[in-house]
């Protein structure tokens, strides 16, 4: 692939800290910044590329993915094939594209071509993600047909040269001024024509079977992120290398907790009296249960930080936090003596009691004059 290492384009060590990165990112963008450079075509490409080196190797998150999985990681920049048309929770997609993206060596002219990438894409739960799991996969996958061992033709007899591309498997096309090379119509590529096909395989020299694989989702994966199984895709024609298998992972909706990098956030109702006078409340982390204190006169929206209850960072390895945002809670389905009590409330209230709503007041009385 023509890819470069991220590191290499920035010019850094693999363990080069986020400043090191930063520094690198800075004096390749003053060099190469196309404004400075209108007359070097090359600039801006060079530009481009150390821009989006940095995008990832500043990022703690998609740098761990790139150390572990190279280019394939995604993200932003990285394996650069966009969102278009994800299939369903464990839906596959057979497909060259990805061929076309992350293993094109091999293909085309050659006879032996390389099999096809593969693409799981795996619904993993919140709690699976924080603390890493081992999947299992079951992978329709295609095989070197055992009775013809992968030529297609019948036993006893063999493949021949393709009589249109003389065994090359391409032909040049002239179009206008251009010569176009072409995969070969006949022999699709493979540069031999098959008289009498193998009965297994119909030709195709593979069949297709299902094998069971373990997946290991390290602790902290982020979603979109995909793990690289090199050489689980589909096999090779001809004698030529298994494509890789990427595994996709999609972190489902998680009923309380929503993630945000290696933090976690929730929302905590709480009563009326609770946030009035103060209180012990019990709220749920991805371990266990943790206890927090409501000290008396807190308001709607302040946020009480759990540090290190978030999720532990797939390269840093150090926890996030969890965030527990307070929203009170308006008490509904009031009984008569209730509803007594609070007007009795209301009546005994002073300005004091409620600062806000009278700085607001003021504030409403300043803008009519
Ligand atoms: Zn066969
Ligand atoms: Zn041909």
């Amino acid at each position: 692939m023509s890819k470069r290492d991220y590191y290499e384009i920035l010019g850094v060590n693999k363990d080069a800290s986020a400043d090191d990165i930063k520094k690198a990112y800075r004096k390749l963008a003053m060099k190469f910044h196309p404004d400075r450079n209108p007359d070097n075509p090359k600039a801006e490409e060079q530009f481009k590329e150390a821009k989006e080196a940095y995008e990832v190797l500043s990022d703690d998150q998609k740098r761990a993915a790139y150390d572990q999985y190279g280019h394939a990681a995604g993200g932003a920049g990285g394996g650069g094939f966009g969102g278009g048309g994800f299939g369903g929770a464990g839906g596959f997609d057979f497909g060259d594209i990805f061929g076309d993206i992350f293993g094109g060596a091999g293909r085309g002219r050659s006879h032996a071509q390389r099999g096809a990438d593969l693409r799981y894409n795996m619904e993993i739960t919140l709690e699976e993600a924080a603390r890493g799991a081992t999947k299992q996969v079951r992978i329709p996958t295609y095989e070197e047909c055992e009775t013809c061992h992968g030529s297609g033709a019948k036993p006893g007899t063999s493949p021949t040269t393709c009589q249109t591309c003389g065994g090359q498997g391409q032909v040049r096309m002239q179009q206008g001024f251009f010569s176009i090379q072409q995969t070969c119509p006949r022999c699709h590529g493979s540069g031999k024509t098959i008289s009498s096909p193998c009965g297994t395989c119909n030709g195709s020299g593979r069949e297709k079977h299902h094998k069971t694989l373990e997946i290991k989702i390290p602790a902290g994966i982020g979603d979109g992120m995909r793990l690289r199984h090199s050489g689980h895709g589909e096999a090779g024609m001809n004698g030529a290398p298994a494509g890789d298998l990427y595994v996709e992972i999609h972190i489902q909706h998680h009923s309380v907790f929503e993630r945000d990098g290696d933090d976690l956030h929730c929302e905590m109702p709480i009563s009326f009296t609770t946030a009035a006078l103060g209180g012990e409340i019990e709220i749920p982390t991805l371990d266990g249960t943790a206890r927090i204190k409501i000290p008396p006169e807190t308001q709607s929206g302040k946020i009480f930080r759990l540090r290190g209850k978030g999720i532990k960072g797939m390269r840093t390895n150090t926890h996030g936090d969890l965030n527990c945002h307070v929203v009170l809670e308006t008490p509904v389905k009031l009984t008569e003596r209730q509803k007594e009590l609070l007007r009795e409330f209301e009546a005994l209230s002073q300005k004091d009691n409620s600062p806000r709503a009278q700085s607001w007041m003021d504030k409403v009385k300043e803008f009519f004059g």
